[in-house]
């Protein structure tokens, strides 16, 4: 059977250490980090998700702040606020919550967010250094899937990994950070004749695709290990709602090396990666070497 890649356990040790170096930042510096969320509009789902960020940040001793604004916002009065945290000394990351409302160019906002506090490394300067080498803030769910990867594998050099989806914010920066960890990588979307096929080959596979249990078990290789990142809400034949993977876990179970459960292996990493950033964030504005500990975590 295969290994459970536990993430909620390795994100509440990333919690424990970034706790320990928010208050060292503190007693040594007496500057705490501050993170901004800004959520548009009402979308239930992205509530949810700026409240878990808001909590964990705050539990974590981050200062956390959520702007919340009504989905009838202008795009410059939006501009306007950024503009505004990027200028705060206290905002040392910022985040807007994504999808933002039609009127609204999500590609302007993100490229008005200054690129050192750019905490979800979304913005072009940040995407370019980690396609062309360069001290990246790395997309928060890729990088949780990186630290996942390399915790469960090691070394991954050489490996075959294919990532599934292609995403601005986790196929596209995923297959990028795999590469830079030289393995050999193949990138799969809607368009990919014979995906099965593709995903045989794979040493790793990572289905960043939206679709529940597309990933069968007669598309894994024996002994590969399997990153979901899917999050789908699937009814249930009693009626129930239920959170459920890209690839069909149980099937998987009993052919990969290891894979990562939903819920309880990805989602939680991506929060705890947001707080990494915003950390790494405070400590580059502040112009202070990144503590060892902080280094050694950051892919
Ligand atoms: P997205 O922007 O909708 O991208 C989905 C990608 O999957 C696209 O590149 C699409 O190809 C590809 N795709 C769609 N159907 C396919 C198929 N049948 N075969 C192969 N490829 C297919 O989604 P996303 O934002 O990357 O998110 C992907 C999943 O991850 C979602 O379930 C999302 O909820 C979840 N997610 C989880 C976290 C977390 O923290 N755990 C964070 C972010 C996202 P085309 O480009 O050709 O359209």
């Amino acid at each position: 059977m295969a290994k459970i890649i536990d993430g909620k356990g390795f994100a509440a040790r990333l919690h424990v250490t970034i706790s320990q170096l928010t208050s060292q930042m503190q007693s040594t510096f007496g500057i705490t980090p501050g993170l901004t969320v800004v959520l548009v509009g009402d979308n239930p789902a992205s509530q949810v998700y700026v409240r878990n960020k808001a909590r964990q940040a705050e539990a974590a001793g981050i200062h956390s702040e959520t702007r919340y604004l009504s989905a009838q916002i202008s795009q410059a009065e939006l501009l306007r606020l950024i503009d505004q945290l990027n200028r705060n000394p206290a905002v040392h990351g910022i985040l807007v919550q994504l999808p933002l409302p039609a009127a609204i160019d999500p590609q302007a906002v993100i490229e008005a967010i200054d690129p050192a506090k750019d905490v979800d490394g979304f913005h072009p300067l940040n995407v370019g250094r980690l396609s062309v080498g360069g001290n990246a803030r790395l997309p928060c769910t890729p990088m949780g899937c990186l630290l996942l990867l390399k915790d469960c594998l090691g070394d991954l050099a050489g490996q075959h990994a294919i990532v599934i989806g292609r995403s601005n914010i986790v196929g596209k920066p995923m297959a990028l950070l795999l590469l830079r960890q030289n393995c050999t990588v193949t990138i799969a979307h809607s368009q990919t004749r014979h995906l099965a096929e593709e995903c045989r080959r794979a040493d790793i596979v990572v289905a960043a695709v939206g679709r529940p249990q597309l990933v069968k078990r007669d598309w894994i290789k024996p002994g590969a290990t399997i990153i979901d990142v899917g999050m789908n809400r699937i009814v249930t034949d009693s009626g129930a709602t239920r959170l459920v993977g890209d690839v069909d876990f149980p099937a998987l179970q009993s052919i990969a090396h290891a894979i990562t459960p939903v819920p309880g292996g990805v989602g939680p990493m991506t929060i705890a990666c947001l707080l990494l950033n915003t950390l790494a964030a405070t400590y580059s504005q502040m112009n202070w070497p990144l503590p060892q500990a902080l280094n050694e975590l950051i892919p």
